[in-house]
């Protein structure tokens, strides 16, 4: 509790000291309260078993937990815990309260306009699964049209392969949009694409998991709409780094995933316009997405329950509630600026090395570098690094396709977060200079 209290207090950056001219840069570093943050973390307290402290850069695979999400977890397991929506009794009174609260933060936090656009489903893969089952429902209806699908290079497996199998279903097309030397989406091949096809919806990631780079999405989702094209945003790599407003990106679907976020694992969000949500078949049958049950037929509860089938992921969705409070609670925009400086300062110490080629130097970008290294085995170099306590993530970062066209089978990736450092970053370079001449 000490750690959150300390943490609560000194996270309101002090805005009448900040306006001192020239001193703006390193204001900034002192506002945000990197110290206590990284207090509100117990994994980041713990050595490996070298010995050395534990330095996290994997949180694009997940997000480490604060205090206060473990604790509200907890709280609700010993308090207000029981099924929701169910039962009669004050307890699952409780529990159900709890549970719609979470999904009315969730809301707020998108910037959606109504509590039934937002459905929880286990993570964001299941979220674009069940786009690609319950609207590609009503696209396979219409299979004489034959309407292409679109996807941009970057896409992370989990906003491929549903497209693609749907693509098949359909007995239509998977288009590709291409990316430019930077890693950024090429709009003129993007618009030239929607020209020349019909392509029904297209899939994007709002910040891609492996180059960084931020998809201007509001632009993409414009262009898109001008050519009666739907557009699916992935926000599994935004929620976590920048303020997102489905309503003003004008996005038809956005999903994203619990656990980057510093939520526990085993919740994700799907929002949906709610006329889409509305005109989508179920896809799951069971217990609380109906409303009439006989032996011979069954009727669909109202939004979002027509989505959520069985008993949900109550607790994850009052621990996603918890992290998103806490984000809140830092600022999202305090948030973006720290990881912003200490992504540039990665980024400038990663072009200065010899030999390393980063892929994807897109101008908005999240903190998230993936790059070779001499061809040495990217394997090989993240368990040297491991040793002395980094962890990173080596392979294809489940974007396989994206990872071949660098010629690579195989890349390491540093993914930044709230609670890294500067420090941090130099004693990566360092470890790394260190790992290439043993590895040479
Ligand atoms: C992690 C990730 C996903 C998948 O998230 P899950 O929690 O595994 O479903 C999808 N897209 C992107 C861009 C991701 O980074």
């Amino acid at each position: 509790m000490s750690n959150i209290a300390i943490a609560e207090q000194s996270l309101k950056p002090s805005k009448q000291e900040g306006k001192q001219e020239g001193k703006q840069e390193e204001r900034l570093a002192e506002d945000f309260p990197l110290a206590q943050l990284r207090e509100a973390f117990p994994a980041l307290r713990q050595k490996n078993e070298q010995g050395a402290a534990i330095v996290y850069f994997d949180s694009a695979a997940s997000a480490l937990k604060p205090r206060e999400v473990i604790d509200a977890l907890a709280d609700f397991y010993a308090t207000d815990y029981a099924n929701v929506h169910r039962s009669a009794h004050w307890l699952a009174e409780r529990s159900t309260e709890r549970y719609e609260g979470a999904r009315e933060a969730v809301r707020q936090h998108l910037g959606a306009a109504k509590a039934c656009e937002i459905v929880f489903t286990r993570n964001a893969t299941e979220a674009i699964n069940l786009v690609a089952n319950c609207w590609g429902d009503l696209l396979a209806r219409d299979c004489r049209r034959k309407p292409a699908l679109a996807i941009s290079m970057m896409e992370h497996h989990s906003n491929l392969v549903p497209w693609q199998r749907l693509a098949a279903r359909c007995d239509s097309e998977l288009l590709v949009i291409p990316i430019n030397d930077a890693g950024e989406i090429d709009s003129e091949a993007y618009e030239n694409l929607l020209k020349t096809n019909d392509v029904a919806l297209v899939a994007l990631a709002h910040v891609s998991n492996v180059l960084g780079t931020k998809n201007p999405i509001a632009e993409l989702v414009a262009t898109a709409h001008r050519h009666d094209t739907l557009v699916l945003v992935d926000g599994s790599q935004a929620v976590p780094h920048a303020p997102v407003d489905v309503r003003a990106l004008d996005a038809d679907f956005y999903v994203f995933t619990g656990h980057k976020v510093f939520a526990p694992s085993g919740i994700g969000v799907l929002y949906g316009k709610e006329q889409l949500l509305e005109a989508m078949p179920p896809w799951q049958y069971g217990g609380e997405m109906v409303e009439r049950v006989s032996f011979r037929q069954a009727s669909w509860n109202s939004l979002p329950w027509k989505f959520e089938a069985g008993t949900p992921p109550i607790a994850q969705a009052v621990g996603l509630d918890a992290a998103l409070k806490f984000v809140r609670r830092i600022g999202i925009e305090a948030i973006e600026k720290h990881e912003q400086r200490l992504g540039e300062g990665m980024q400038q110490r990663l072009q200065g090395i010899e030999g390393l080629t980063l892929l994807g130097v897109a101008r908005a970008r999240a903190p998230i570098f993936s790059f070779a290294l001499d061809g040495l085995n990217a394997f090989d170099l993240a368990t040297l690094l491991d040793k002395q306590g980094f962890c990173c993530r080596a392979g294809f970062h489940c974007a396989e396709p994206l990872v071949r066209h660098y010629g690579l089978s195989g890349c390491l990736r540093v993914a930044l977060a709230l609670y890294n450092s500067e420090q941090e970053c130099e004693a990566f370079v360092e470890a790394l200079a260190k790992a290439r001449t043993m590895l040479a």
